[in-house]
């Protein structure tokens, strides 16, 4: 992966800072927001899905409730994002109408995408919301959850969307040119250009206390960028002031700092599929279904099952053995055991008839399935 890679991504997930997106803390900077919206929309045109990850509600609701200091109790930070969320959803949204996009606001949770469910419907929904051309804009949902509040942990969460939609590219955007190979005020700091996001020097570059001042320092977006390779994807870390910065990253320009993640995409999420959780049951294939996971990498569909085993729920990991009960792949299900036991052997368009609901057509999507022993 090289920065030439960048024009042929397919999914950016962009993340912006409270710092940049309001006035020096003062309220939303409505021309910033008009700029990146203005960028992301031709990223569009030129066929690159974007989702926004903003911060910026605590300090536009302080900034409506006439609030000078930023309060120190949590649950007044809460009650300022639940105002301020109100504007910074409208402005993004007035700004992308006038480049003819629809916006939809999404707010998660960390919990959100490690529960299994919760994580293939957020999945789900993000994914048809793409299909349709809509820009997801996302923030912590801080009624909820403190973890940004806390920690300024938008980074983290950004790459955990960059996870949950195998997107190939995060941005971080940032009041800093990128990281430095030392404090960046130090005589002699250079910007590293690109490394690989696993090397451990960076984060020793990014600096003990970068991460202490209550606000994502270098060292949460070094941690984002090294979860986010995990699933293949690459981070960029650069200034959000610098003008068109969206484009020119796109376009190769030679700037801010690029973390490549060092296993191909499909290594990676296979690693983290197999590796990270332990099948909560499995169900039997027919050859049909063994040939099409095997040799063509499709997707699992119910028909193609004769047997549920073990307890399962929507969203748990289960294997897929085959006719001598080896197991061939293993991966999320989107169907319950006992969903799964009604709907084996039938044919898609039959699932809504026999559950009275459908979430999704295959029992196991192709994306979420990894074959074992095989590539
Ligand atoms: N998610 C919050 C926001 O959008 C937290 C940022 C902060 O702590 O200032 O403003």
């Amino acid at each position: 992966m090289n920065r030439k890679h960048l024009s042929q991504t397919k999914r950016w997930v962009i993340k912006i800072g409270s710092s940049l997106v309001t006035n020096k803390g003062q309220g939303l900077d409505q021309q910033a927001i008009q700029a990146w919206s203005e960028q992301i929309s031709r990223l569009q045109q030129s066929g690159i899905e974007c989702i926004l990850v903003s911060s910026g509600a605590v300090a536009e609701g302080m900034a409506r409730l006439g609030w000078n200091r930023r309060p120190k109790a949590v649950h007044e930070l809460q009650a300022a994002a639940a105002v301020g969320q109100m504007g910074l959803v409208q402005s993004y949204e007035s700004c992308f109408r006038k480049h003819n996009l629809h916006t939809a606001q999404i707010l998660l949770t960390h919990d959100d995408l490690s529960n299994r469910e919760r994580y293939l419907n957020a999945r789900t929904t993000l994914k048809t919301l793409l299909s349709l051309n809509i820009i997801p804009i996302i923030n912590e949902n801080d009624t909820v959850a403190t973890d940004e509040i806390r920690f300024g942990d938008n980074d983290t969460l950004g790459a955990l969307v960059a996870n949950l939609v195998e997107a190939d590219t995060l941005v971080i955007l940032t009041d800093q040119q990128g990281l430095y190979d030392r404090a960046p005020e130090l005589a002699g700091a250079k910007l590293v250009e690109q490394a690989e996001a696993d090397d451990p020097l960076l984060l020793k570059m990014a600096g003990p206390s970068a991460g202490t001042l209550g606000m994502g320092g270098m060292s949460t977006k070094i941690t984002a960028a090294q979860r986010a390779s995990r699933s293949g994807c690459s981070t960029l870390i650069a200034s959000g002031t610098e003008k068109n910065i969206l484009l020119r990253l796109r376009d190769a320009e030679n700037i801010g700092t690029l973390l490549t993640p060092s296993a191909e995409p499909l290594a990676a999420r296979k690693q983290w599929l197999a590796g990270h959780l332990r099948p909560k049951g499995s169900v039997s294939l027919d050859t049909g279904a063994t040939k099409v996971l095997q040799e063509n990498g499709g997707s699992l569909l119910a028909v193609g099952v004769t047997a549920v085993n073990g307890t399962f729920l929507r969203g748990d990991l289960i294997s897929c053995l085959d006719q001598d009960g080896h197991e061939i792949a293993r991966g999320l299900v989107n169907y319950s055991a006992t969903e799964s036991g009604k709907i084996k052997g039938l044919a898609s368009h039959q699932i809504e008839q026999i559950l009275g609901y459908i979430d999704e057509k295959e029992l196991i999507h192709r994306d979420n399935l990894v074959l074992i022993n095989k590539q």
